[in-house]
C-alpha cells in the first residue's frame, strides 16, 4: 500500500481523492518551502512529514534552510517572544544583526520556487529576492498582541508577499495583502504518532528509569519559558499534596532556540532532586516521545503563549486527557470540559488535573472527544489540501469561482 493510501482507514476515501484531484492542479509548480531549522519544534516537524507526502501526491515540494550564527538565532529569539508579547529589550542592533544575517541569506539562497513558501520571521527578508514568482508568508506564531516595534519592522517585509497564513482568527492582523487561516497538524501515521506495542512503551519507561507505580503526569516540549516548565513543577507539587504522582517534563533544544540550556538549569533547580520528577533531555527520536506521552495518565501543556501547539494534538490524538492553558492555538483544539480542560493559572492547572485523576470516567470521555476533534480538523490530509487550495488560488487571484 503506498504512503497515501495508508490515511485512507484513518481519514476515508474521498478525503485522498480530493488531495490527488488538487494535487494534478499543481503539475509543474516548484513549491520551495523555507525556514529556520530542520530539527526542532513545530514547523520542521510538519515539514518533515509534510514535503514526502507532497512529493508522492507529484507536487515538486522542496525545503531550504536559511543559515545564521549565535548572534542571528539570538535575535530571532528575542523578535519571537516579543511577537508573542513577551517584554524583550530590543534594539537598532538587533535589527541590524538581523538584516545582516538576512542579506548573506539574500545573497546564497536561490528562490527558484514558482511559488515560495516562507516559514516565520527568521527568513522573512528573503522576500527582498522576488522577482515573478508567488511568496507567501506563514506565521506560526501567536500575534494578538505583538510587541509594535518588531512587528512594523517585518511589516516592511510582509507587504511584499502575496499572501500571509496564520493559525487562528484571533492571530490576523490589519494588512494590505490577502490573509488565509490555515491550523497546522499532526500526522497519525509518523513515528510521533503511530499506535505503539505496549512492549515499547514499557522499553522508555524502563530506559529512563520511570516506574508506572503512580499516575503520569508529562509536558513534552522545548525547554522555553513560554511552555511554562517552571509553572509545570508548582502544577506537579500542588496535585502531589493530594494524589501521590509522578511528573515528566521531557523536551529537547532546537538548532534556532539559544534559550533552552538556561531555562533547563532553572527547571533543574527548582525540581530539587524530587526523585518522582523526570526531567528528560531528548534526543531527536520520535518514538520515545511517543512513548512517553502514551504511558502518561495526564498530559499538561502550560505555555503562557502558544501558536497551535503541536503537542496538545498529539496527546489528544492518543486519547490521553488533556490539561492546558486557554491560549493562542490551544483554543482550537481543546473545548473545555468537552475535549480537554483548559486553565488560566497553577492554581487552576492542579485542579483540573486533580480532577481527572480522580474521575477517570470523565477523563476518558474528554479524551475520546478530543481524539475525534483532532481527527475531523487537525490530521495532516486537511492541512494538506488547505495548502494546495492555497497554493492554487495565487494563480486565479481574480477569479470568484474555480473549476477544477
Ligand atoms: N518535540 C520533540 N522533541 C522534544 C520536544 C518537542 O520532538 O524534545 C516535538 C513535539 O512533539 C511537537 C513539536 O516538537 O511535535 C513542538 O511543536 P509545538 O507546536 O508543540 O511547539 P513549538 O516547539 O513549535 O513551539
Amino acid at each position: 500500500m503506498s504512503r497515501l493510501e495508508s490515511y485512507v482507514p484513518i481519514v476515508g476515501s474521498s478525503v485522498i481523492d480530493d488531495l490527488k484531484i488538487l494535487a494534478t492542479r499543481l503539475s509543474g509548480k516548484v513549491i520551495q518551502n523555507i525556514n529556520s531549522t530542520s530539527l526542532g519544534g513545530g514547523v520542521a516537524e510538519i515539514l518533515n512529514r509534510m514535503i514526502p507526502l507532497l512529493k508522492e501526491l507529484g507536487v515538486d515540494a522542496r525545503w531550504d534552510v536559511i543559515k545564521g550564527g549565535e548572534e542571528f538565532f539570538d535575535v530571532t529569539k528575542k523578535f519571537h517572544n516579543a511577537l508573542h508579547g513577551r517584554q524583550e529589550e530590543i534594539g537598532d542592533g538587533d535589527f541590524d544583526v538581523f538584516m545582516k544575517a538576512s542579506e548573506e541569506n539574500i545573497r546564497d539562497i536561490n528562490t527558484y520556487g514558482d511559488i515560495v513558501f516562507v516559514h516565520d520571521p527568521q527568513p522573512i527578508a528573503l522576500v527582498k529576492k522576488k522577482k515573478d514568482n508567488k511568496w507567501i508568508w506563514r506565521c506560526h506564531i501567536d500575534v494578538s498582541k505583538p510587541d509594535q516595534k518588531v512587528w512594523n519592522f517585518l511589516r516592511n517585509f510582509i507587504a511584499s508577499y502575496e499572501a500571509a497564513v496564520f493559525s487562528s482568527p484571533t492571530f490576523s492582523q490589519q494588512l494590505d495583502i490577502r490573509q488565509f487561516l490555515i491550523s497546522p497538524s499532526i500526522d497519525p501515521l509518523s513515528d510521533k504518532n503511530k499506535e505503539l506495542p505496549p512492549e515499547t512503551i514499557e522499553e522508555v519507561l524502563n530506559k529512563y528509569e520511570i516506574p508506572k507505580d503512580k499516575p503520569i503526569i508529562t509536558q513534552i516540549s522545548r525547554f522555553d519559558y513560554l511552555k511554562d516548565p517552571v509553572g509545570v513543577i508548582e502544577v506537579y507539587k500542588q496535585v502531589k499534596r493530594y494524589i501521590d504522582c509522578r511528573l515528566i517534563l521531557a523536551g529537547g533544544t532546537a538548532s534556532d532556540d539559544p534559550e533552552s540550556i538556561k531555562v533547563l538549569n532553572e527547571v533543574q533547580e527548582r525540581a530539587a532532586k524530587d526523585p518522582d520528577i523526570h526531567i528528560l533531555l531528548l534526543p531527536h527520536n520520535d518514538i520515545i516521545i511517543n512513548a512517553l506521552q502514551r504511558a502518561s495518565d495526564i498530559i499538561l501543556q502550560k505555555s503562557i503563549r502558544e501558536g497551535f501547539g503541536l503537542t496538545v494534538a498529539e496527546a489528544l490524538w492518543k486519547e490521553k486527557p488533556v490539561v492546558a492553558s486557554n491560549v493562542g492555538g490551544i483554543r482550537l483544539q481543546i473545548k473545555h470540559k468537552y475535549s480537554g480542560l483548559l486553565c488560566h493559572s497553577i492554581e487552576g492547572a492542579s485542579f483540573a488535573v486533580k480532577q481527572l485523576l480522580n474521575s477517570p470516567a470523565y477523563a476518558r470521555r474528554l479524551a475520546q472527544n478530543g481524539r475525534e476533534n483532532v481527527r475531523n480538523n487537525y490530521l495532516l490530509t486537511r492541512h494538506l489540501r488547505e495548502y494546495m487550495l492555497l497554493f492554487l488560488s495565487l494563480y486565479h487571484q481574480d477569479q470568484d469561482v474555480v473549476y477544477l
